[in-house]
């Protein structure tokens, strides 16, 4: 199988020196690093290429040969395959070290000891339309991860404190070197023995097992505004997991699932009904009801109204949220033709269509007439 150029893999100019090349590079491996890429064969794949491209293009003796014999015919070719064996990620941990490499390190020792957000939780809940229009307060199970009331997030045991860490010597961060496809590279990780806390207790609380957090279920309640839509998130602050090293909580997502309504539709904050009416009242005019989420309201329907059109009915639709304005309701109306008639009532009907001169129907008259137009009738 044909390699793709190395150059062409990185995105970057055959004379591109050294920075342009380091610089694709880490867009590339960012990209297409596993970690941000969980079970993605095709990332997997583009990843060890991108650094198989790298590694020869950073290194100037490689980089000339390849420049010499270019990639399909090269005698070396079976030399830069053997260097995938070992070109995957295997010498890398996570992408943090992939950027330390780059930056000198760094991150895991600014993450010790730094008060952290919490992570915020998303949930779904299912509400009727109703309660979507007017609002409500619903009860949850709300589980998530909370600060430990008994050590007051210490992990210590009442009346101990914390030890600095031997391994550390309290700084959080310890230094290992590896072997990697770049040469020996030391990285500063998160020390073992304290996970990066650069404090060992000794006298863990009994309550949280020296983790200083807890998770809980609880049972609570939740305002929902009137007016939220189907897909809308309402966030509730500060109520996600507990944040790191006296960090702020988490928010609390809830993401809107509407249930469809029986008689509405819904646009924004307007609602459409289709209400049927007979022919009689279409010819004749009428005023009927039309049911909103409150109480019935009387609509005219003036004489002559054809089907399918449409009435609105101000401010009967949902409200804007935080707001004191509505949508409106929109009222389609659709004639229905009766069936199942008596004898008399088509007599009826007859007689009736025998009155009719031809006037009474416009669409019916116009449609006429383009047959004449069209045909010279
Ligand atoms: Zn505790
Ligand atoms: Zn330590």
């Amino acid at each position: 199988m044909a390699k793709r150029d190395y150059y062409e893999v990185l995105g970057v100019e055959r004379g591109a020196d050294d920075a342009a090349i380091k610089k694709a590079y880490r867009q590339l491996a960012k990209k297409y690093h596993p970690d941000v890429n969980p079970g993605d064969k095709d990332a997997e794949e583009k990843f060890k290429e991108v650094n198989e491209a790298y590694s020869v293009l950073s290194d100037p003796q490689k980089r000339s040969r390849y420049d010499q014999f270019g990639s399909e015919d090269s005698p070396t070719a079976s030399g830069f395959e053997g260097f995938s064996g070992f070109g995957g990620f295997g010498g890398f941990g996570g992408i943090d070290d992939l950027f330390n490499m780059f930056t000198g390190g760094g991150s895991a020792s600014q993450r010790r000891n730094v008060p952290m957000q919490g992570d915020d939780i998303r949930m779904n809940i299912n509400l009727t339309f109703e309660e979507a229009a007017k609002g409500c307060v619903k009860d949850i199970n709300l589980s998530r991860i909370e600060v430990c009331d008994m050590c007051k997030g210490t992990g210590c045991k009442a009346g101990s404190k914390p030890q600095t860490c031997n391994r550390c010597k309290g700084t959080g961060v310890e230094t290992v070197i590896s072997n990697t496809a770049f040469g020996r590279v030391q990285r500063r990780v998160e020390c073992q023995a304290c996970r990066g806390r650069g404090q060992t207790i000794s006298d863990p609380c009994p309550k949280c097992g020296g983790n200083g957090k807890i998770r809980t279920t609880k049972r609570r309640s939740v305002n929902i505004p009137a007016g939220v839509d189907d897909g809308n998130v309402v966030n509730v602050h500060g109520q996600g997991h507990a944040g790191e090293n006296g960090g702020p909580a988490g928010d609390l997502q809830l993401v809107i699932n509407l249930k469809p309504h029986k008689l509405f539709t819904r646009r924004g904050a307007d609602l459409f009904i289709e209400i049927p009416i007979s022919f009689t009242q279409a010819a004749l005019g009428a005023e009927i009801d039309v049911p909103t989420l409150e109480k019935p309201v009387k609509q005219k329907i003036p004489e002559g109204t054809q089907s399918g059109e449409q009435f609105r009915v101000r401010g009967m639709g949902i409200p804007y949220v935080r707001s004191a304005n509505k949508g409106d309701l929109y009222v389609t109306v659709k004639v229905e033709v009766p069936k199942k008639l008596t004898d008399k009532q088509k007599e009826i009907l007859r007689i009736f269509d025998e009155s009719t001169t031809g006037r009474e129907y416009e669409q019916k008259k116009s449609f006429l007439n383009k047959i004449k137009e069209a045909f010279g009738g």
